[in-house]
């Protein structure tokens, strides 16, 4: 019997995929590995491996390119996702969104948690769920715990755009994609947002396409 890929210890299939070298292949929406929880990072990749783990988390997020990755997006089911955004907006959108430069940071078995009650709600989209984006309600604010790549604690408030990229990408390793959160009436094409919804706020497209925001 050919042995199960699926089921080869974590670090053997995490070593087959980094032999390709450069960018590893994104999963999309519809895969399971998309929808399951992901398993706590406990040194199951050794330090060596996971240090190249990251990197290739890097490298592949920069291609994409993104301001987040998780995981279990290039398939692999552990609690560990990167972050970083350069935020090349125009100065009016980034004051509205919070977008302000987040440098790059791993995240291992983060979890993440509301600080207050305000929400913000903008279009957001994902690398899984390629050529969409939607508008989702999430906390202002959020308190982050987790470990850095090194295993040392890390806990920090983000508020603005980066503590929407922590609860999308903490999202992913508790197996739910933005499209969970989000209000469906607001889903519109990449193309339909660069062409209508590209304002500082989605209150036109909520207008226009008949959502609610908080
Ligand atoms: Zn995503």
């Amino acid at each position: 019997m050919a042995p199960d890929r699926d089921h080869a210890p974590l670090a053997e299939r995490v070593e087959e995929l980094l032999a390709a070298g450069g960018p590893l292949p994104i999963v999309a929406a519809g895969r399971p590995v998309l929808r399951r929880p992901t398993e706590p990072y406990d040194g199951q990749l050794g330090p060596a491996l996971l240090a190249r783990f990251v990197e290739a988390l890097r490298l592949t997020m920069r291609a994409a390119p993104g301001v987040g990755l998780a995981a279990p997006q290039v398939g692999v089911e552990l609690r560990i996702a990167v972050l970083e955004d350069p935020a090349p907006v125009p100065e009016e959108i980034a004051v509205v969104r919070g977008r302000r430069p987040q440098p790059f940071r791993v995240l291992v078995n983060p979890s993440c948690e509301p600080v207050g009650t305000a929400r913000a709600a903008f279009f957001e989209g994902c690398l899984s769920v390629p050529g969409w984006q939607a508008v989702v309600a999430r906390h202002a604010e959020v308190r982050l715990r987790a470990e850095d790549e090194h295993g040392h604690p890390v806990d920090d408030v983000f508020t603005g755009w980066p503590a929407r990229i922590v609860q999308h990408e903490t999202d992913h390793l508790d197996g739910m994609l933005y499209l969970d959160r989000a209000d469906l009436r607001s889903l519109s094409t990449n193309e339909a947002v660069a062409a209508l919804w590209s304002q500082p706020t989605p209150a036109a497209a909520a207008d226009a396409l008949g959502f609610e925001l908080p």
